[in-house]
């Protein structure tokens, strides 16, 4: 009996469904014993389902692999040379795959439109795709499939939207999960208390971005960012201290404590979250002042940290970075802050506010004696400290993924009622925008400071 051919699928055309069609496909194929992969030209490091749905059948079975880093710079009057690049490098992923023998399936998720937008070159990827291994299927999906691509191919399906409750796809997720959800009993309706507690709590940890468990202990020898997809957890103050000084370095102003100025109460007294705060985590407000050195290099550095009350800034933080700032022209010293915030306590109310222009204040100050200031923004950095000190930096860099902005998406797009673009308001987004010098992955940052501080010291 002959072997049976591959088929060579398009799928392409303005309307959504495409990617869709194409897992349809996969998963078919892979019921039926075929294994699968599928290469992504333009989704990148963000989180969507069918990433989940994929690991469920196991990575030996449907393997999806997100090369590009999204639309945003594509497609425009220029295509950015970065761009093309990873084009390349993901075409290569994909005839390498087609050509290994280890999958029955590929599919080149988005590659007609990288071809229509000239960062591959037809001809090439036609001739791959003729002189393949006969038995090895292949789809190809995005708009304006190219005509020799149409003509090559076994089949042809062409979408068209007739009509669609969406703006964006991905963006709409959150609507479109709302229809899928079920309401679930929470979890203490079903259990008993004592079956609550899980056994394993503390020991292994869920990474938010894949979902892979991590042993806490690896993580943490990771300098707490995924092993898998290099998602970055929020690290806390003293361990970020750790990593980034020399050694042993001395503490300043440690004793500092809010005095609750409003008697605010919410869901319970401030002064009550206060000494839970202080009880849980052994320090006194949400920020160290640390001087120290890094890598040889003496500086003055705060690290704030999120488990106090959402890293928010009352009048102890602004203070304390304050006399950081202070310290640091009285000593010639080099000012770092690593921000982790919420933005400004709202349980201090104007006391917060007056934090900003006092903190702005003071590095006007810093910058007059030529001293520089690099700010590194991790996830999250929010609201008042977004608006004051961590965008003030004469560098200001960031983590992988952080979310930064003044308010959260969610209200900004109830305020301009449109959908934001794709990865708004993440650091990458954000250095695309010019609104960051640099995007520094966490093992790479101790490194990059010394090299900065050189430069700015001299
Ligand atoms: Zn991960």
């Amino acid at each position: 009996m002959p072997e049976e051919k591959g088929l060579l699928i398009v799928y392409t055309g303005p309307g959504k469904g495409k990617t869709t069609c194409a897992l349809g496909t996969a998963f078919r194929a892979v019921g039926q014993g075929l294994r699968a992969l599928m290469v992504q030209f333009i989704k990148g490091s963000w989180h969507y389902g069918e990433l989940d749905a994929a690991k469920m059948l196991g990575d030996d079975k449907f393997e999806i692999r997100p090369m590009g880093r999204g639309f945003v710079k594509i497609g425009g009057a220029e295509t950015d040379p970065e761009d093309v690049k990873l084009a390349h490098e993901c075409w290569q992923t994909g005839r390498e795959a087609i050509y290994s023998g280890k999958y029955d399936l590929v599919v080149l998720d988005e590659i007609n439109y990288t071809i229509s937008y000239k960062m591959l070159d037809p001809d090439e990827v036609v001739e791959a795709l003729k002189s393949r291994p006969e038995r090895v299927h292949v789809i190809c999906t995005g708009r304006n499939a190219h005509p020799k691509l149409v003509e090559l191919a076994d089949l042809v399906s062409e979408m068209r939207e007739v009509k669609h409750p969406y703006t964006k796809g991905i963006l709409a997720l959150d609507i479109s999960m709302a229809w899928f959800k079920r309401e679930k009993k929470s979890i203490e309706q079903t259990t008993p208390p004592e079956e609550r507690r899980v056994r394993t709590e503390g020991l292994w940890v869920k990474c938010e971005s894949c979902r892979t468990i991590v042993f806490r202990k690896d993580l943490e020898a990771n300098l707490h960012v995924c092993p898998k997809c290099q998602f970055h957890f929020k690290m806390s103050a003293r361990p970020r201290l750790e990593m980034l000084l020399d050694g042993r370095w001395t503490e300043h102003d440690a004793g500092m404590t809010s005095t609750d100025p409003l008697k605010f109460v919410d869901t319970k007294p401030y002064a009550q979250r206060l000494k839970e705060a202080r009880k849980k985590l052994g320090m006194n407000d949400a920020i160290i002042t640390a001087e120290g050195q890094l890598n040889g290099r003496p500086v003055v550095m705060c690290a704030m940290e999120f488990s106090f009350i959402g890293g928010s800034m009352g009048a102890v933080v602004g203070e304390k970075v304050t006399r950081g700032i202070e310290l640091s022209i009285e000593t010639r010293q080099p000012f770092i802050a690593v921000s982790c915030s919420g933005g400004a306590r709202m349980m201090e109310g104007t006391v917060s506010l007056m934090q900003l222009a006092k903190v702005s204040a003071a590095l006007a100050k810093l910058d007059d004696e030529k001293l520089p200031y690099i700010s590194v923004l991790t996830d999250p950095t929010t609201g008042g400290v977004t608006a004051s000190f961590a965008m003030l930096g004469d560098l200001n860099i960031a983590e992988p993924g952080a979310l930064i902005g003044f308010a959260g998406p969610r209200v900004i797009e109830q305020t301009i009622r449109q959908k934001l673009p794709e990865g708004f308001q993440r650091s990458e987004f954000l250095l695309e925008h010019g609104f960051l010098d640099a995007v520094v992955h966490r093992k790479e940052l101790k490194a990059y400071l010394a090299n900065a501080l050189d430069l700015l010291m001299n």
